[in-house]
């Protein structure tokens, strides 16, 4: 399993490319997008860590042509704590999953150990269920046509719901993909936003997608 490491800054890049190989990985780093570029070309690698800041082209750039070239390995992002915005960002473009700087080791390799095993997402036609539309490049969703009024957060969770739609997802996993939070308290934050996001989205259609799990979280699917 070959791995590439894009961060500019070393300390980060030989703490990850250190760690992986010590877990038995083949890794190869680049300090900039152009060689990353070049790299994943040239090689085929089963997972890219991407740092969103670099110098040049920068990772959100890195993304969408690694993207663009049909390239469809998982893409683990890596981002700063306070920029909320960028997770979706990242998501959107066609990243799997991100990582917070800073971060530990042990959380780098549950995540990759997780996309590898993932089939990558495919093409944005594989974000309908039912009658509900995402269309993650412009943000909007819609059912049956009728367009979705969402604010960003509620993109987000909605965004959360479909790409693993049909999985139960508990409140501490939402609360943590969607607002970042490590949650030991009851939820609440989730129950909330998963009914102003029903009132939306399920309310004014016969079809309801999101189901409680009780005592578990929530799943978005279509029953019928
Ligand atoms: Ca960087």
């Amino acid at each position: 399993m070959r791995i590439l490491i894009v961060e500019d800054e070393d300390k980060t890049s030989s703490f990850l490319s250190r760690g992986l190989r010590e877990s038995g990985f083949l890794v190869d780093t680049s300090p900039d997008g152009e060689r990353a570029l070049l790299l994943v070309l040239e090689r085929s690698y089963d997972l890219v860590i991407l740092d969103v800041m670099l110098p040049g082209i920068d990772g959100w750039e890195v993304l969408r042509q690694i993207r663009a070239r049909g390239l469809r390995m998982p893409i683990l992002f890596l981002t700063a704590r306070d920029a909320v915005d960028d997770r979706v960002r990242g998501l959107d473009a066609g990243a799997d999953d991100y990582l917070l700087k800073p971060f530990a080791f042990s959380e780098v390799l549950a995540r990759v150990r997780t996309l590898m095993r993932r089939p990558p997402i495919q093409a944005r036609e594989d974000l309908c269920v039912a009658d509900l539309e995402i269309d993650l490049v412009r943000q909007r969703a819609t059912r049956s046509g009728v367009r979705l009024d969402l604010t960003a957060k509620e993109f987000a969770l909605l965004g959360l719901l479909v790409r693993r739609h049909g999985e139960v997802l508990s409140r501490t996993f939402i609360a943590e993909q969607v607002w970042d939070v490590n949650f030991d308290s009851d939820g609440n934050v989730v129950d909330v936003a998963i009914r102003r996001l029903r009132s939306k989205l399920d309310d004014p259609f016969e079809k309801k997608l999101i189901h409680t799990v009780r005592g578990t979280g929530y799943v978005l699917e279509d029953r019928t």
